[in-house]
């Protein structure tokens, strides 16, 4: 049946597009903090790679480092998009420059890098539905899912509730400050 073969064609959801760069790279990340005398290493040497338009729950028990993980991944997301767009628009030499060194048209070129930069294509989010009853937590993931879909943004969930994270297209925890892709 062609309906068959189209669904054996298609690709798996956790397979990357080889054609894209992923929305966010988390190499080598380290993460620890102090405790009194003791050292708490949260992240040690994580790695996690998130493509345009996927989904990703980040699932584990509390004081599993969720928090810290999405932490990074926003200043993470934040200063490659920067640096990426202004690579683009020609800036590449200037990127340690302050305004003042920059000619009209350079300091032109860095607006439209900020306002393109607002554009998210990553969407963070830490217990979304942590507060809700089931229903009402069903209902704003649906939404979150469907807003996902149709702006092509990808998203990274902490979250508990393993009833959302198995609709997501990909579910990793955290073990031993690794990033574990789970089934
Ligand atoms: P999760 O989001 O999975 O619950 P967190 O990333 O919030 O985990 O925290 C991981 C661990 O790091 C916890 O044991 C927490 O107590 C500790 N931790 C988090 N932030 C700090 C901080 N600013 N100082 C010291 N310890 C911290």
């Amino acid at each position: 049946m062609a309906e068959d073969d189209q669904a054996q064609a298609a690709p798996s959801q956790d397979a990357p597009p080889q054609d894209e760069p992923p929305v966010l790279f988390l190499h080598n990340v380290e993460r620890r903090y102090r405790q009194g005398e003791a050292t708490l290493e949260i992240l040690n040497g994580a790695e996690l790679a998130v493509w345009p338009g996927q989904s990703v729950a980040l699932v584990g028990p509390s004081g599993a480092g969720k928090s810290t993980l999405l932490h990074v991944a926003g200043a993470a997301e934040a200063k490659n998009r920067a640096i990426e767009i202004l690579v683009y628009l020609g800036l590449k030499e200037r990127l340690a420059h302050r305004p003042a060194e920059l000619s009209g048209g350079e300091q032109q070129r860095v607006a439209i890098a900020r306002a393109v930069a607002n554009a998210p294509r990553l969407l963070l989010a830490d217990e979304p539905t942590g507060n809700l009853d089931a229903h009402t937590a069903d209902h704003v993931f649906t939404a979150l899912t469907q807003l996902v879909r149709a702006s092509g943004l990808a998203t990274l969930v902490a979250t508990h509730n393993m009833a959302i994270a198995s609709r997501m297209d990909r579910r990793v925890t955290i073990r031993e400050g690794k990033v574990v892709e789970l089934e």
